[in-house]
């Protein structure tokens, strides 16, 4: 899987490539990602990428050109499965939509700033508007980190043990039972018997239950709804 990443601040997308899963799956080149300033598509002298919003009031729009012109290149080199916008009032990102895009082979991701981006990007070049939940934050580039971390560690390959991913929150439309690691007691505070009793059955029935009983406590509206 290729993600090509569009924004007008790099710097904010490295650190979380960096470490951990995410740096394995890379090394290991299960995913690439590349990130694309979008000020080297920037006008003129001063590489401009952002300018007032017509009909006036506050805050900037990253521009169109810039932001065309970037794609169009990306796209000469590359068919993307989506060129996918995060924006607040887009499709909300669920653990199905993920499991979805993580079986394409190329995603472009744009990331906006200030007040947004010109609204011509998104009626002629985006195919899929990604909001990562119901708040709004400064710029995309979280959001997409968000996007990249959830759609990576379901491709076959990034986590180290591939059933791990099945067995998490929300992929058969459950919340995760509890966990538990050494030692068995600390002050006093011990580990459910069963998890220690060697007997898979029952650890498996044990998990279901206390998940079943989670979400139906935290979360009852999973258990109604498809996705
Ligand atoms: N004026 C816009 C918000 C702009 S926030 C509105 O009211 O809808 C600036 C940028 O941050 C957006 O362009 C978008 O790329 C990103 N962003 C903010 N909140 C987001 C969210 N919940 N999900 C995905 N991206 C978000």
């Amino acid at each position: 899987m290729h993600f090509d990443i569009v924004t007008g601040l790099p710097d904010l997308l490295r650190g979380p490539l960096d470490h951990s899963i995410l740096r394995r799956a890379i090394t290991e080149q299960i995913i690439s990602i590349e990130i694309h300033d979008l000020r080297n598509y920037g006008i003129g002298k001063n590489r401009q990428i952002d300018d007032y919003q017509y009909g006036g009031g506050a805050g900037m729009v990253l521009m169109v050109e810039p932001l065309d012109r970037c794609i169009e290149a990306l796209k000469r080199v590359r068919t993307y499965d989506h060129i996918i916008y995060l924006t607040p009032d887009g499709k909300r990102l669920k653990q199905k939509m993920a499991n979805q895009l993580s079986l394409g082979t190329n995603l472009m991701l744009i990331c906006g700033h200030y007040k947004g981006i010109d609204h011509r990007i998104r009626e002629n070049h985006v195919t899929l508007e990604v909001s990562i939940g119901d708040y709004v934050l400064t710029g995309g580039e979280l959001a997409a980190m968000v996007l990249v971390d959830a759609v990576s560690r379901l491709i076959p390959g990034t986590m180290n043990d591939g059933t791990s991913a099945l067995t998490d929150s929300f992929q058969d439309g459950m919340l995760a039972p509890p966990v538990y690691t050494r030692p068995s007691q600390y002050k006093g505070w011990k580990v459910p018997q069963i998890l220690l009793s060697g007997h898979d059955q029952k650890i498996e029935d044990w998990r279901r239950q206390k998940a079943l009983e989670r979400t139906r406590h935290i979360r009852p509206d999973l258990l109604e709804s498809d996705d």
